[in-house]
């Protein structure tokens, strides 16, 4: 068995779908290198099982992240996905996340903060940004008490799909659970509207009725069945996930270029190079005169 996976399901013959995932190494490997007060790596790892959950609806290859900010203690929330979808083959998908945070900043005190609270004023974006075609962007206000009733918001007032999240996070796990009702066209299938809205309303009870510790624990098979064993559920082959940072020397060169040449310059008349670190991944970049010009940096 996989530790970091998302496994999507079908309701046979009816217009409910949904997906389980579980991030252990990955969610781990995003955290390290940072110092983050355990009540946001929670909202972290929350923030990265949710890029993958709101996947589940993309069809090709796409950079999903989920933004949350505001001018509370935490300026900033960021999870994102690469999600790798093949046609054909076992998709996989790639996670990274960075937090910023108002200074100084005690822990302990924060601690059973709600996610408006800690935000303060502010907003949530859902950000995609398909390989191939147009970025999309969706802005709800960060105004619920968790990132999971956001994200029902969110579905609801721009997306119209009735959709429950659950999530949860231990010191080195996140867990999530995301049913969704598809718009009956979309999703091809003739069914009787009255025999949706009954198989959607026990679906959401039966989902209510799981603990966090059981979808900490329990593999997607097992869950499935604990909670749907009356119903004939799909369950599509688990899809991997991995922690792994985009950035490069040269995406980061190309950053100082676009800083420009003066402001470079001001910073190399202080030190013989730039230093640049990734604020996913903690990876230190550094660059001389001659590695900028190179580049193409043009120094007078
Ligand atoms: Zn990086």
């Amino acid at each position: 068995m996989h530790s970091d996976v998302i496994q999507r399901f079908y309701f046979s013959g009816q217009p409910v779908r949904g997906a389980i995932v579980k991030l252990q190494n990955s969610y781990i490997e995003s955290l390290n290198g940072h110092d983050y007060p355990p009540i946001v790596n929670a909202l972290l790892g929350e923030c990265l099982a949710s890029t993958l959950l709101m996947g589940l609806n993309l069809k090709h290859q796409a950079r999903l992240s989920l933004q949350a900010r505001g001018n509370g203690v935490i300026h900033l929330l960021m999870g994102e996905a690469q999600l790798k979808i093949n046609p054909g083959e076992l998709n996989q998908h790639s996670i990274r996340a960075v937090a910023r945070l108002k200074d100084p900043y005690d822990a302990s005190a924060e601690a059973s903060l709600t996610l408006d609270e800690l935000i303060g004023q502010g907003h949530l974006a859902i950000t995609i940004e398909p390989e191939e075609g147009e970025r999309y962007q969706g802005i709800v206000e960060a105004k619920a008490a968790s990132l999971s009733a956001c994200l029902e918001n969110y579905f609801q007032q721009s997306e119209q799909l009735p959709t429950t999240i659950q999530l949860i996070t231990s010191p080195t796990m996140a867990a999530g659970l995301l049913i969704q009702r598809m718009p009956t066209e979309e999703s091809k299938i003739s069914a009787n509207e009255a025999q949706t809205d009954n198989l959607w309303e026990e679906v959401n009870t039966l989902a209510a009725t799981v603990s966090n510790n059981e979808l900490l624990a329990l593999d997607s098979e097992t869950l499935i069945f604990r909670l749907f064993h009356e119903h004939v559920v799909t369950l599509s082959p688990p899809e991997k996930v991995c922690f792994d940072c985009s950035c490069s020397e040269e995406r980061t060169g190309q950053a100082l270029l676009k800083i420009g040449v003066k402001e470079v310059s001001a910073l190399l008349k202080l030190d013989s190079e730039v230093v640049m670190d990734c604020e996913f991944c903690s990876a230190r970049y550094r660059f001389t005169q001659s590695k900028l010009q190179q580049l193409g940096m043009k120094f007078n």
